[in-house]
């Protein structure tokens, strides 16, 4: 088993959320509960204060050194389009895609629109348009999708997606490879909540058995979820957790791939 390691950038800065949607009074909520039921220290409560000054809700220069460091493929999903409290501009994703292209990234689309094929077609080449990338994938922000959205995202002409989330192995929608994940960051420290309500060993014991069953069911790729906002000292657990997770899987001789280096892989011999 190999793994992939994506990360989607649901948010650029704190201002873009000002008046346009209901995130910084949750963001504001939850950081208390997290402080008040002893889940984040005094430390992490003030540097999210600090971030929220600093106007800075993104970590990628800073996920992509560590990725480097440790040999690991880096892969993001970022928008062009907003909606369920992601707001930030095409110039600033653009910034962002300028520096990932530059530091070897791949590059794929987070999806807003997932219902109609209108709308779907529209957000594709919107992003070509604007990023001039030829080939990419697709992960739905918060992994929305209906009973047809696959099919209307290879339709649209999707390279990849890795919407669902299932212990299958990746299948082929047309010419689209299909990656189903297992990890997502948020379900397994949130668990269920909309809040931190894990500690770090309990969300490491979490993992391992996620791990664990993957290998039960031979799946060839164990798909990750990490979101660059978390790869902060403000979000502690977050960031101990994605350490972590990257040394386990090294020691258990886990190799890392990418969604392009994966499909190479799987289209030489169909049988991985
Ligand atoms: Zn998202």
């Amino acid at each position: 088993m190999k793994a992939i390691i994506s990360h989607d950038i649901d948010h650029i800065t704190v201002w873009e959320h000002l008046f346009k949607d209901t995130i910084l009074p949750k963001y504001m909520t939850r950081m208390h509960i997290e402080l008040l039921s002893g889940k984040i220290s005094l430390r992490e409560y003030t540097l999210r204060w600090s971030d929220f000054f600093k106007n800075k809700w993104q970590n990628v220069d800073e996920l992509i050194t560590f990725n480097n460091i440790n040999n690991l493929p880096s892969s993001f999903f970022v928008a062009v389009n907003k909606g369920v409290g992601l707001n930030y501009t095409n110039t600033s994703a653009l910034l962002w895609i300028e520096q990932m292209k530059h530091r070897n990234c791949e590059i794929g689309l987070h999806g807003i629109d997932f219902e109609s094929q209108g709308l779907i077609d529209r957000e594709y080449n919107l992003f070509h348009e604007l990023t001039k990338i030829e080939t990419f994938g697709i992960r739905m922000h918060y992994v929305r999708n209906t009973g047809q959205t696959f099919q209307q995202l290879a339709n649209a002409g999707y390279t990849y997606d890795s919407t669902e989330h299932a212990f299958k192995k990746p299948y082929k929608i047309g010419n689209m490879w299909e990656f189903p994940f297992q990890i997502m960051d948020g379900w397994i420290i949130e668990n269920y909540k909309k809040w931190q309500s894990l500690d770090l060993k309990q969300a490491k014991e979490n993992t391992i058995k996620l791990i664990d069953k993957a290998h039960e069911q031979d799946l060839p790729y164990l798909g990750i979820d990490f979101h660059d906002r978390y790869f902060s000292h403000a979000f502690k657990t977050w960031l101990d957790w994605y350490m972590w997770l990257v040394d386990y899987l090294k020691t258990n001789k886990i190799d890392f791939v990418n969604f392009k280096m994966a499909i190479d892989e799987l289209e030489k011999s169909p049988s991985v």
